[in-house]
């Protein structure tokens, strides 16, 4: 390793001899300073004020030089020292973008590497018709309501006028919570077999005018076939408020449904009976796809029953403590599966809960 010896020979000569052989050796150094630790090293080693290689020429070099070499040998060390620094300020920079390349080499990415494909999800078939539902009762002014789907014998059936031993009860095959036998028949829990409790709710949280849409799952104890399913949605609606009336049901009606299926379609409808709504009816639309000349969805009849309605019957207001005599409203409902059946064209309703994406990803 390169040291700085004491001069015996101050000529120029000599000088220069002792001068070319300092900054090879520098050179060398520094080139073999293969990382930032080892050029900080290197760099001390030929900089450090106390005693490093440099100051050691002047020491050695400058101060031992006879008086009347003084002058020469000063200005030869002078100009030395600036080419030591100049080639040890290039060597770190040389040092500083070699480190910057490895970093690089090792952050790098291979931006023709094939991507991982996350594909986005939809929402399921059911769920957009059902926000289409709600949707064209919001814009009509009706806002949303929502009940627990574990409801009790009395929201369920007997505030909406199914008496005990009712035989409508019976429609309706109910899946109840085991081991209630001695609870009270009207504190038994269930699932609920329609959203309906949720209008009683609505109508013991909230004074009159009342306009809501109860959207949710309903269950019923119905072995799976291609129409009928153990769960399945609806969409009930309730409007009450003074001088509500028939006409008032048939106008909402037929504009949700033109809202719905276009202008073009027409409403129809035909008493039924539901405990709740007296008068009750079915009501019917002109088939949207045939226009009434028949075709499959319609069963080549031209119509297509879609909802149950009916005024609200006088004593369902006597549970909530609302007055018959002064108050009116009507209700309605439909099954959201039976309308995406028919809009998409399915014929198998427990496609919608297999969750097969080979059926579902054709709606997507
Ligand atoms: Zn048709």
């Amino acid at each position: 390793m390169y040291t700085v010896s004491k001069l015996e020979d101050f000529s120029p000569a000599a000088l220069d001899a002792a001068a070319e052989e300092l900054l090879s050796a520098l050179v060398a150094e520094s080139q073999a300073a293969a990382d930032s630790a080892a050029f900080v090293e290197f760099r001390n080693r030929w900089m450090a004020r106390k005693n490093g290689l440099l100051t050691q020429v002047n020491e050695m070099w400058l101060k031992a030089a006879p008086g009347p070499a003084k002058r020469e040998v000063g200005q030869r060390v002078n100009l030395l020292k600036q080419k030591a620094e100049a080639l040890v300020a290039a060597a770190e920079q040389h040092a500083a973008s070699a480190a910057l390349n490895v970093r690089l080499r090792a952050e790098s990415v291979d931006i023709s590497l094939p991507g991982i494909e996350r594909p986005l999800g939809v929402r399921h078939t059911v769920l957009r018709t059902l926000d289409e539902l709600i949707s064209v009762f919001v814009k009509m002014g009706y806002s949303i309501a929502e009940g627990p789907e574990v409801e009790t014998d009395y929201y369920n059936f007997e505030a909406l006028n199914f008496p005990p031993n009712h035989p409508a009860r019976d429609t309706q095959d109910t899946l109840f919570v085991a081991n209630q036998e001695r609870k009270a028949q009207r504190d038994r829990l269930l699932l609920r077999t329609h959203t309906s409790p949720v209008q009683i709710r609505t109508m013991e949280r909230l004074k009159p005018p009342v306009r809501v849409i109860c959207p949710g799952k309903v269950h019923r104890n119905d072995a799976p076939d291609a129409t009928h399913s153990p769960v399945f949605h609806q969409l009930e609606g309730l409007c009450v408020d003074t001088n509500i009336t028939f006409g008032d049901l048939k106008g909402t009606l037929d504009h949700a449904m033109k809202s719905l299926f276009g202008s073009q379609v027409k409403t129809s409808f035909r008493p039924s009976f539901f405990p709740f709504t007296e008068p009750s009816v079915e009501v019917s639309i002109s088939c949207p796809f045939c226009g009434g000349r028949g075709c499959r969805p319609c069963k080549q009849s031209g119509w297509i029953e879609l909802l149950g309605a009916g005024m609200v019957d006088p004593n369902v207001f006597g549970f909530v403590d609302y007055d018959p005599k002064k108050l009116s409203g009507f209700a309605f409902g439909m099954g959201v599966e039976r309308l995406t059946m028919m809009s998409y064209n399915v014929d198998d309703i427990q496609q919608f809960f297999y969750g097969d994406m080979r059926f579902l990803e054709q709606f997507a």
